[in-house]
């Protein structure tokens, strides 16, 4: 009866104006996973994101077909989006002003979806001041092979070199393979001085053990290795953005936790679009409070 069935289905989801065509496409054909749940996962997950994902550039990676057709990457405002995505315009290296993507609220990460988004990535900085950057990551990318136990570690010690530089810093899972070391900054130094301390740090780390680190783009440089991707630290790149679902097998999510919590994980998809409450009852949690929150500058390195 009614009363039972109500009991059994998944809270509903916050209200949106945002209408969401062919719900019942199937975007994760591996996991089954349609549009409306992708949709539905979004929206519940909507409180906790948005704090990370708004006001800030975005690029969407959009699979209108489901992730086993063809995906894309798109960085700027191809004006079909709707009103309740925005955009920011700015300049880009050739001089050209290019009118970026932002949202601010439900609506606007639901328009996305309804257009086909699965992934949210963004820049280290916000749309009221694109060129100071409130965060740094640093995006840890394990060779094939490299158990999670290695990336794991790997974290750790960065963690403890930021904290030997009065560094606060937080761990998030990419869903994919790694963890990105998130580094909340005060908005005050500039893209060159931020992409310089980061540049420096991946090497002097790569430079101390290079058996463990590489701080080289190049693949033949990452044998056995895990490549401390500075590069997301440059105006213009972006990094996946905690809660975005991935565009993989099974719809992992990226999702921050605690570094007490990171030494009992043993994967960088422990959560997927199906668990959008758990994430919701996790987020109001002890672990998480604070998490990506720190008032700070980088030092002189
Ligand atoms: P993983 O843990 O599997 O490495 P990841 O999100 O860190 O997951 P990377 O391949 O290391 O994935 O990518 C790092 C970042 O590069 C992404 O988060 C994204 O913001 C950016 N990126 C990915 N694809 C593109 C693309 N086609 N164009 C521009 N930037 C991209
Ligand atoms: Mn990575
Ligand atoms: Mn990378």
């Amino acid at each position: 009866d009614i009363v039972t069935e109500r009991a059994a289905s998944p809270p509903p989801a916050p209200q949106s104006d945002v209408k969401i065509s062919s719900r019942d496409r199937v975007i994760f054909p591996d996991a089954k996973i349609t549009k409306g749940e992708l949709a539905d996962y979004y929206a519940v997950v909507a409180p906790i994101m948005l704090p990370w994902v708004a006001d800030r550039p975005v690029s969407l990676v959009r699979c209108p077909q489901g992730r086993a057709k063809q995906c894309f990457f798109q960085k700027h405002d191809a004006g079909s989006f709707g009103d309740r995505v925005h955009h920011v315009d700015i300049r880009e290296k050739d001089g050209s002003v290019e009118p970026y993507l932002y949202i601010d609220d439900a609506d606007g990460l639901l328009s996305c979806v309804q257009m086909g988004t699965i992934e949210f990535h963004g820049w280290g900085s916000r749309v009221a001041d694109v060129e100071k950057p409130d965060r740094l990551v640093f995006d840890l990318d394990p060779d094939e092979g490299l158990d999670f136990a290695t990336v794991k570690k790997a974290a750790e010690d960065l963690k403890q070199h930021l904290a030997d530089m009065g560094l606060t810093s937080f761990p998030m899972l990419t869903g994919g393979k790694g963890v990105h070391v998130v580094v909340p900054l005060t908005p005050q130094a500039e893209w060159p001085a931020v992409k310089s301390f980061a540049d420096r740090f991946a090497r002097a780390l790569a430079q101390a053990e290079p058996e463990r680190f590489t701080a080289n783009l190049k693949k033949a440089e990452r044998k056995n290795r895990i490549f401390i991707d500075y590069l997301r630290n440059q105006r213009g790149s972006t990094a996946v953005m905690p809660y975005s679902a991935r565009a993989r097998p099974g719809a992992p999510v990226a999702v921050p936790l605690s570094w007490s919590e990171l030494r009992d994980t043993d994967s960088a998809q422990l959560f997927s679009v199906r668990d959008a409450t758990e994430l919701l009852e996790r987020a109001g949690g002890r672990a998480l409070t604070g998490w990506g929150r720190a008032d700070q500058v980088l030092p002189d390195l």
